[in-house]
C-alpha cells in the first residue's frame, strides 16, 4: 500500500469527530509530502531537532504535533513552531511551557500526557496526579498555555481487554475534569490516544485524535 492510499483508507475509516495524527518520525520529509499531497494536515513528531529540520522543508500550512518526551532545555526552540504539544508530561514542563511561550508572546496549545499502561513509557501524569492538578485549580497560573484535553497509550499487549481498560481509564479522567463545571474549563475537548496496532479500540473508547505511523509510513529504522 502506497502511503498515500493509507491516508485515503484511513480517512474513510476513521468516524466523523476524530481527527488523524499520521506520525511521520523517522521518515524523510519526501513521505510527509506524499501523505500531504493526498490531504493531509496533521502530522506527529517525537524530537525536537528532526521536528526543526523538516518544517523548512514542507508547506506552512501543515499542523505539527509534538509527541515525544520534550526536555526542558529544547522547550524554547519548540514553541511557535506547533499547533498541539501532546506530551505534557511533568508540572515543571507545562510551567516551562508557559513561560516561554509568554516570552515568546505567543499561546501554546497542549494537552496532558496520562500514564496508565503497565510497562510502557514511564512518562505522564498519574491518573490521580492528573485530577489534583485541576482540583487544586493549578492551571490558573498559566498565563499563555491552553490546556485541551489528554493523551495517552495503552499497554503493549496483545490482550485487547487490557488495551481497552487502559482507553477507557484515560477517557474516564478526561471525563472527571471535563464534566466539572466548577472548573469553567473552555475547549477542553480532546483525547489522543490510539495507534497503528490499537487505534481501533481507541475510537470505540472515545479518542478524537489518533496518532498512527508504521501502518502509514511502514517501519522506521
Ligand atoms: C511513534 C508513536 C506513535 C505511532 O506509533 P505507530 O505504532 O507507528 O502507529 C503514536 N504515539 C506516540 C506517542 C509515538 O511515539
Amino acid at each position: 500500500m502506497s502511503v498515500a492510499s493509507e491516508i485515503i483508507r484511513l480517512r474513510q475509516e476513521l468516524p466523523a469527530g476524530v481527527r488523524l495524527c499520521a506520525v511521520s518520525k523517522f521518515h524523510p520529509a519526501a513521505s510527509i509530502r506524499e501523505a500531504y499531497d493526498a490531504g493531509q494536515r496533521c502530522f506527529g513528531e517525537s524530537r525536537v531537532q528532526e521536528l526543526l529540520e523538516k518544517i523548512p522543508q514542507l508547506p506552512s500550512d501543515i499542523d505539527w504535533h509534538f509527541i515525544g518526551h520534550l526536555q526542558t532545555n529544547k522547550v524554547k526552540q519548540l514553541i511557535g513552531k506547533t499547533a498541539l504539544i501532546e506530551s505534557v508530561d511533568s508540572e515543571r514542563l507545562l510551567n516551562l511551557i508557559d513561560a516561554e511561550s509568554r516570552k515568546a508572546g505567543v499561546v501554546t496549545k497542549v494537552l496532558m500526557q496520562l500514564h496508565v499502561a503497565r510497562e510502557e513509557t514511564k512518562f505522564g501524569f498519574l491518573p490521580e496526579e492528573l485530577l489534583s492538578y485541576f482540583k487544586e485549580r493549578k492551571f490558573e497560573t498559566l498565563t499563555n498555555t491552553h490546556i485541551s484535553g489528554v493523551m495517552g497509550m495503552a499497554s503493549n499487549t496483545d490482550d485487547d481487554n487490557r488495551v481497552r481498560a487502559d482507553f477507557a481509564e484515560i477517557a474516564r479522567v478526561f471525563r472527571e475534569i471535563a464534566g466539572d463545571d466548577s472548573l469553567a474549563l473552555r475547549g477542553f475537548d480532546t483525547i489522543s490516544m490510539g495507534m497503528s496496532h490499537d487505534w481501533p479500540i481507541a475510537v470505540e473508547e472515545g479518542a478524537t485524535i489518533v496518532r498512527i505511523g508504521s501502518m502509514i509510513f511502514g517501519n522506521r529504522e
